[in-house]
């Protein structure tokens, strides 16, 4: 740790009063996802979010204690942040337990009540393929990212700003035992895998630069 303090040394003495983050992250509370690493990022450079599943709540004003959308409304209206990732993942237990049985979330009634926010994304599933786990699993995981960037649309002035071109949003799929990140495509409706060479910093100079 102070190693690591003592190489950054100059970036840490030129944050200490200020941060210009230029993409906000919102990902999995996983381990298992580490958005520094997986983005090759410094510290001052991203606003991260993290929640179970990394869903993205419809906006609302709420008289409730809403972490994530205050987190959001912070990084858009507050940073001034025009650049989002929303970053998926395999082998998420939050989009698996989508399909757990209502005994299995019994002792955490607040993830029950969570994950609620993707019963859409079950729904789609359902009629596609219900008996094939492994399946299911993976097209929670992505059908999730993209219903969290339709929901990011709910934010005042996102939609407007993302069909302008002023604000992008980027819906990654990163998969643990590769590193492979796949691209959701909008105007095709797939993902697209991202990083060929698995050359992490090529894709942030592409992506940030
Ligand atoms: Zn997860």
């Amino acid at each position: 740790m102070e190693e690591n303090y003592a190489e950054h040394a100059e970036l840490f003495s030129s944050l200490a009063n200020t941060q210009t983050p230029h993409t906000l992250f919102i990902g999995c509370s996983d381990s298992r996802v580490v958005p520094g690493l997986i983005t090759s990022t410094k510290p001052g450079e991203m606003f991260v979010v993290r929640n179970i599943a990394n869903i993205v709540p419809p906006y609302r004003v709420s008289d409730d204690f809403v972490a994530t959308t205050a987190a959001i409304e912070y990084a858009l209206y507050a940073l001034g942040i025009k650049q989002i990732i929303v970053c998926g993942h395999s082998n998420c237990g939050g989009c698996a337990a989508l399909f757990y049985d209502e005994a299995k979330l019994q002792k955490t009634p607040n993830v029950k009540k969570w994950i609620n926010l993707m019963s859409g994304v079950k729904d789609q599933i359902s009629k596609h393929c219900a008996n094939d786990k492994a399946k299911r699993e993976w097209l929670a995981e992505r059908l999730n990212i993209v219903n969290s960037i339709r929901n990011l649309l709910t934010y005042p002035n996102v939609k407007e700003g993302y069909m302008a071109g002023e604000i992008k949003i980027f819906g990654w799929h990163y998969i643990i035992e590769t590193g492979e990140i796949f691209n959701y495509d909008p105007h095709n409706d797939h993902f697209a895998l991202l990083n060929k060479d698995y050359d992490y910093e090529k894709i942030s100079h592409q992506l940030f630069d």
